[in-house]
């Protein structure tokens, strides 16, 4: 326990009489030093073939994100979302996990990914969280930091692209989400099996290592147009800490298919750690 945190004959503290009981002062350090702590995870996919990933949300939540200083979730929570009026279990359940957490003073701040970007206003209130634009810069421990899902930066993926931008127009989104839910659950679905199907014509071809991951062109445009010298996103599966010799980093956070992947940001630098599933 640091020294420092001792009342002194010098303390002009004006708290209770009597000195502190070290043990409450041993909790209170630890307080300080886990509220310190800023998450980051993405590419959850939640989906009710995989409980057992909601389940270890759930613990996440309840017991690491609780005692950080905030959270923040960049896309992909869902495996699918098709408008805020679907009443999926794991979306009830999530909805309720992050409104105590929430209202237990975490904020929590959520960046749309390629599957769950029809998530809304509405959805995001009754889940306490902030939505934010993809990309997002935020300040992260005094540092400007670039946060987003990840999928802008595959530019290589030019048709993904153009299927990106035509969905994230407000006017194809409001035809859409018009249509009845059973006719939006049977759009995901196509929209899933097409892109399973076009990551099997990719792994074939041998392109899926280039055109499944960012640009390199892009990532180093965007450091510059930004101008960050740290980017944070997901999207691409394939968590690493990337520190360029230029003093930029890129941080790529892992998915939660098999486990959990969790970002943690404190006073000693990024930890990017899994979570096993049991
Ligand atoms: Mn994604």
């Amino acid at each position: 326990m640091p020294g420092s945190l001792l009342c002194d004959s010098k303390c002009r503290c004006r708290g209770l009489p009597g000195t502190l009981d070290a043990r409450i002062l041993r909790e209170r350090v630890a307080d300080y030093t886990s509220r310190m702590t800023t998450l980051f995870i993405s590419d959850l996919h939640l989906d009710p073939e995989r409980p057992f990933i909601t389940e270890l949300f759930g613990r996440f939540i309840d017991e690491e994100a609780s005692e950080a200083e905030a959270l923040y979730i960049l896309g992909d929570l869902f495996e699918a979302w098709v408008g805020d009026d679907d009443p999926s279990a794991a979306g009830a359940f999530v909805a309720e996990k992050l409104r105590a957490l929430t209202d237990a003073g975490v904020p929590t701040y959520f960046i749309r990914g390629n599957r769950d970007f029809l998530l809304g206003a509405d959805y995001a209130q009754r889940a306490g969280m902030t939505l934010l634009p993809d990309p997002a810069v935020i300040l992260l421990q005094g540092e400007p930091t670039l946060i987003l899902h990840g999928d802008l930066l595959c530019t290589d993926d030019v048709a993904y692209q153009q299927f990106r931008a035509q969905t994230r127009d407000p006017r194809w989104q409001a035809q859409f989400l018009t249509q009845p839910l059973p006719a939006r659950l049977s759009f995901a679905e196509q929209a899933r099996a097409a892109s399973k199907a076009r990551y099997g014509e990719l792994l074939a071809s041998g392109m899926a290592e280039t055109v499944g991951d960012v640009s390199h062109a892009t990532v180093q445009e965007w450091f510059k147009r930004y101008g960050v010298r740290r980017m944070i996103h997901g999207h691409t599966h394939r968590p690493a800490i990337h520190d360029h010799v230029n003093g930029e980093s890129r941080i790529v956070l892992g998915d939660w298919y098999e486990q959990g992947s969790v970002l943690r940001v404190g006073e000693n630098g990024f930890d990017l750690v899994s979570l096993p599933a049991v």
